[in-house]
């Protein structure tokens, strides 16, 4: 094999193995996307509005919570802040820095806040909500020029589909219901 031969192979290899990589960490944002996913059906099934939140430390689910705000009459029992809640009395430190969130939705600004606060490393969260979403749709709360020195990173989008269809169907119900009711009156 002559060395531009050599070099073809490599450069093949190495696009392959980029291409594996890729998709093994897609397949890693899947699997946790899908357990707040799981959450978010445990919420929809007690009649709140479905968010279902994981975080993840060291490749496994270390925390997870959904939203429990009609449940506990709270207006603080977002998925987000119950899942920081359990994951710092887990850990005995109100640092998670080396943890991963996936929430179904785009945080809003409390939980945003929770998170910068909770030194979170990293967002990842499936539907983006255009009516108060504090990451990118409405805010961005984590931008470090809002006067804040940790910098969390994020990805809207993973499984959109799934965790919008979700927050769709829970609407359209709750509208029918709403519609039934005002029938009845
Ligand atoms: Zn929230």
């Amino acid at each position: 094999m002559g060395f531009f031969d050599f070099l073809f192979v490599f450069c093949l290899e190495g696009v392959t193995l980029a291409s594996w990589y890729n998709f093994l960490m897609e397949n890693e944002h899947e699997k946790f996307m899908k357990a707040a996913l799981k959450e978010a059906q445990k919420a929809y099934e007690a009649k709140e509005c479905p968010i279902g939140c994981v975080i993840v430390k060291d490749g496994k689910v270390f925390a997870r919570a959904h939203n429990l705000r009609l449940t506990h009459g709270n207006a603080l029992d977002h998925a987000e802040i119950i899942a920081i809640d359990k994951a710092c009395k887990k850990l005995g430190d109100w640092r998670l820095n080396d943890m991963d969130m996936y929430v179904t939705l785009e945080p809003c600004t409390m939980c945003s806040g929770a998170i910068i606060q909770a030194r979170l490393h990293k967002v990842y969260f499936g539907a983006y909500e255009p009516k108060s979403g504090a990451v990118c749709s409405c805010n961005d709360i984590f931008n470090v020029a809002h006067g804040h020195n940790h910098q969390v990173l994020f990805e809207g989008g993973v499984m959109e589909e799934a965790c919008s269809d979700l927050m769709k169907k829970f609407f359209k119900e709750m509208r029918d219901r709403n519609k039934g009711k005002k029938l009845l009156d």
